[in-house]
């Protein structure tokens, strides 16, 4: 069978509510990774925990995960070590005083980054040691994403691996995505890593209305053209290993995304516990 991990990504929105029941009603686990406050993104403002705590206490009784996905989600290569650490530790306080609200504890700790940027920008692993995956590597990271391609100093690569044990001594961890067994992720940096990522992204944020003014040279521009995505991916396809998709609660989006998400359904793809 094709098993998944389904993450979601910039909760909460207005939608939150009704993707939490879109996923209980056909009972399909998820983590949804949530953003501490109020920020703008390409301009839209939008909110966080501290504004909309509802559905994110909804989701948590529900048995949903809430995954920490910043403060204000900026892109952590403009950070400092201090500030990306604030930016986790600020929106814990929210995520654990949300779960103790919701009479529930917490069964794990997830951390993903605003765009994959772990503090060295589109080097989303270091590619001088990839080996014969990077290209693998490179089309599932850098494809259409809204980022310069500048390679990183060696601070940067510093600052990454000590964000990466500062999130280890903190309690994170990434052991809950089992069976992801594709080469190009356990031989690589791939499962080393402490924060969350993803082997299949969705691309659902490049059909999101409210950034139509930017989305001109996208790769994708449809949710027919993100359906033939997921059909053309042979490693979607594979049932060697597990996935994990990423997709987002965007505002103005939930129909598309979950449009994807049955979408996947019918290509066999099981969502599968997150133990
Ligand atoms: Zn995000």
């Amino acid at each position: 069978m094709k098993q998944a991990y389904l993450t979601i990504d910039d909760s909460p929105t207005k939608h939150t509510n009704d993707f939490v029941d879109w996923l209980a009603a056909r009972d399909i686990p998820a983590v949804f990774f949530c953003i501490g406050s109020s920020y703008t993104d390409l301009g839209i403002p939008c909110e966080g925990m501290e504004q909309r705590p509802a559905p994110i206490l909804k989701a948590i009784s529900h048995g949903y995960i809430i995954g920490n996905h910043t403060y204000t989600h900026p892109r952590f290569s403009d950070l400092s070590l201090a500030e990306m650490k604030e930016q986790v530790l600020k929106t814990e306080k929210i995520i654990e005083t949300l779960y103790r609200q919701a009479g529930k504890s917490r069964s794990h700790k997830l951390f993903r980054f605003r765009d994959l940027d772990r503090g060295c920008g589109t080097w989303v692993v270091d590619f001088n040691k990839t080996g014969p995956h990077t290209e693998t590597i490179q089309e599932l990271f850098l494809k259409g994403v809204n980022l310069k391609a500048v390679t990183p100093t060696a601070a940067d690569f510093e600052k990454k691996e000590a964000f990466q044990d500062f999130l280890r001594a903190e309690g994170f961890s990434a052991d809950v995505y089992k069976d992801i067994t594709f080469d190009w992720y356990k031989d690589t940096e791939l499962a080393e890593a402490v924060d969350s990522l993803c082997t299949y992204s969705t691309s659902d944020w490049m059909i999101n209305p409210d950034f139509k003014e930017y989305a001109k040279d996208w790769p994708y521009q449809s949710v027919e053209a993100l359906k033939q995505k997921i059909a053309d991916d042979s490693w979607l396809a594979s049932e060697e290993s597990s996935n994990i998709i990423l997709a987002h609660d965007h505002n103005h989006l939930f129909t598309h995304t979950t449009a994807l998400l049955e979408d996947m359904l019918h290509q066999g793809i099981h969502f599968r516990e997150f133990k």
